[in-house]
This record gives structure tokens, C-alpha cells and sequence, in this order.
């Protein structure tokens, strides 16, 4: 093992969100244009085994969190044979993935198989012209599908399920929500809409604050808090009949900056200290330079050590990352 990686700000990093793939098959309002983006050339993105020796080397630093994310990574091939990669590193604790969910069910016997244990599944909307206006996609049932999927694994716990939550959209649907919420074992949370959308038509008059949210499943179902897990981004309440609980994920009104113990690696191998950061350290042309691993270790810990105390959305003068969330991981 290596001493702990840690930032300037002495923050403890111990997760790590890696992008697989800068490809999608929806194209999310809040995310991507509906024409998509310019995409990576295939030579251009990290390979697995790229991906495995950085993974690893980061868990021998104390990274022991990796979350697989894209764009969409159940679109790059075979991604089983990197879940089994990293799950044969036993400095790797706990291996999670992020997906919209559309390939999902015919892919999670292998998945588990390979040794996933953990998935969050985004789900926007539950009525299915209300999915498509979101996704630009007609595919809430094949996300449905693959949600009952995934459920008949036992190994795979929790499945959390991802709403972004949009001003005057959102609302006609967030009791149906907790419904669907109190109804499955799904740990559901609301995230507010961070402006890292694709066409840049983020404002704050279009977040739904997560405060709201929470009134108005309130009024329908009493909520009592569980309070914010240390590191944890999301604040969970409890449904007051103990049929369940919700959690609120809230970086516009409520940032967690102080306590975000967290890196990401884009697709195309950019160490990136924040969601919002306007730098990147490129690990990718290192790695195929022949960079040893004390090489790597000395520049991702001055790299890290430079992250950022905390973001700016709620400054004045905040300006917009050129990466798109789905460009960035997640
Ligand atoms: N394609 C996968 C998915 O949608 O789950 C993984 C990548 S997606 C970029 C990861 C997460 O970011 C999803 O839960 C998505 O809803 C969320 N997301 C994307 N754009 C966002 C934005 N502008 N504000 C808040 N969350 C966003
Ligand atoms: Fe694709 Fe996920 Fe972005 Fe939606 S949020 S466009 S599914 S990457």
C-alpha cells in the first residue's frame, strides 16, 4: 500500500468516478444535444487495461470507491471484462457503475457474474411520453425491465435510482416518485440539474430546488431525516411509516464541497479534481509513454493536491466547464 492520496485542503480521497465511454444511446435535456456530440476516435479513449493500472494504482493510494460511468458505459463493449478486472483488485472495495439502463438488462448476469455489486439506474420520468420528451428516447419500459432485472440479484445492493429534478417539469411527478420508491427496493433520489448540460441552456430559474421536492412529497407522505453519511452526497429521509426512504442530492442549493472526497478520469484519460474544474491532468499520453507507476503516483498527487476547496454555480462571474457532463463522467 501507499501513504493516502489527499488534496491541499486535507481532504482524504477515497473515490474515484471513471468514464468508460463519451457515447450515448439517449440524448437527456439536461446532458446532451439532440444531436449528439463531437465523439471520441476509439484509439483515443483509455483501454481497459489503461483503465485497470490507473484504477489500481489509485486504490493502492487509498481510492478504494470506483464507480464505472460514461456517457453511457453499458455502450463499450464488453464492459464485464473490466467489472472482472477491477473486482480481482483487492484494494478495490467497492466497484459501482452508473447507467441509464437501456442495455442493462441484457447485460447484468454477466455483469454480476464478472463481480458487479452495486448500480444506480437514471430514471427521469415514469410516464412514458413524459421519458421520451426528457430522453429523447422511447425507452422507459426497457429501463423498467432492466430495473426488475437487476432486482432478482441479490448481490447487487443497493439499486439507487437517479431522478434529476427539472422546474416545472419535475413537480407533476415527484408523488408518483415516493410512490414508486415506498413500492420498490430501490433507494430513490433526486438530484438537482447542475449546469453542465450539453446545450448550455442551464439557469438557475430551471433547478428545481430539492427543498421543494421534499415539501411536496411531504405533504402526501411525512418524511423524518436520516441526516448526510459522511462522504455520502445524498441526505436521506425516512418515510414516517417506515415504508421506505428518499434521498435528496443537492450541489446547487446545498453544496457538500467540504466533504467531497472524490476524483474523476474521463474516457480519454483527463484527471479532473471537480465537476466544475476549468483543469485537467492528461494521465493517457504518461501511460502510453512508458511512464513507471512512481511517475504516475507523483503526478496524480500533485495533481490532487490542487483540488478545488469548493465550486462556484452560486458566484458571481460562474463560468460553464467546455466538457458536458456526459464528456466528463458522472
Ligand atoms: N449514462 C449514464 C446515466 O445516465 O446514468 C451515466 C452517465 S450520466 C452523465 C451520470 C449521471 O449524471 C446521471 O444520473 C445523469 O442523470 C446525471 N446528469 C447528467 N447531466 C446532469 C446535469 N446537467 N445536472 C445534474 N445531473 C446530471
Ligand atoms: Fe446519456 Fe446519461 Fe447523459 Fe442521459 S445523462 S444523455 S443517458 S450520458
Amino acid at each position: 500500500m501507499r501513504p493516502q492520496l489527499v488534496d491541499g485542503h486535507g481532504r482524504d480521497i477515497g473515490d474515484v468516478r471513471i468514464s468508460v465511454t463519451d457515447r450515448c444511446n439517449f440524448r437527456c435535456q439536461y446532458c446532451m444535444p439532440a444531436e449528439g456530440l463531437p465523439w471520441l476516435d476509439r484509439k483515443d479513449i483509455l483501454t481497459y487495461e489503461e483503465i485497470a493500472r490507473v484504477a489500481g494504482l489509485l486504490a493502492s493510494m487509498g481510492v478504494h470507491d470506483v464507480r464505472l460511468t460514461g456517457g453511457e458505459p453499458l455502450a463499450r463493449r464488453e464492459l464485464w471484462k473490466l467489472v472482472e478486472m477491477l473486482s480481482a483488485d483487492g484494494n478495490i472495495h467497492d466497484l459501482s457503475l452508473t447507467t441509464n439502463g437501456y442495455l442493462l438488462e441484457r447485460q447484468v448476469e454477466q455483469l454480476v457474474r464478472a463481480g458487479l455489486r452495486r448500480v444506480n439506474v437514471s430514471l427521469d420520468a415514469l410516464a412514458p411520453d413524459r421519458f421520451f420528451q426528457l430522453t429523447r428516447r422511447n425507452s422507459l419500459q426497457q429501463v423498467l425491465s432492466s430495473l426488475a432485472a437487476a432486482e432478482k440479484y441479490p448481490e447487487l445492493r443497493p439499486i439507487k435510482v437517479n431522478v434529476v429534478a427539472l422546474k416545472d417539469f419535475t413537480e407533476d411527478e415527484v408523488v408518483a416518485f415516493a410512490e414508486f420508491a415506498r413500492k420498490h427496493p430501490y433507494e430513490v433520489r433526486f438530484i438537482e440539474f447542475m449546469p453542465l448540460d450539453g446545450d448550455r441552456n442551464w439557469s438557475r430559474d430551471r433547478v428545481l430546488p430539492n427543498a421543494e421536492v421534499r415539501r411536496l412529497i411531504h405533504a402526501a407522505y411525512p418524511l423524518k431525516d436520516l441526516g448526510r453519511e459522511r462522504h455520502g452526497t445524498s441526505r436521506r429521509w425516512e418515510f414516517a411509516d417506515g415504508q421506505g426512504s428518499i434521498g435528496f442530492i443537492s450541489p446547487v442549493s446545498e453544496p457538500f464541497c467540504g466533504d467531497c472526497n472524490r476524483i474523476r478520469i474521463t474516457a480519454e484519460g483527463e484527471l479532473r479534481t471537480c465537476l466544475f474544474s476549468m483543469t485537467e491532468t492528461d494521465l493517457r499520453e504518461p501511460l502510453r509513454n512508458g511512464a513507471s507507476d512512481a511517475e504516475l503516483e507523483a503526478l496524480i498527487r500533485a495533481a490532487v493536491w490542487e483540488k478545488e476547496l469548493k465550486h462556484h454555480v452560486n458566484d458571481e462571474g460562474f463560468v460553464q466547464p467546455l466538457r458536458t457532463m456526459s464528456q466528463i463522467g458522472g
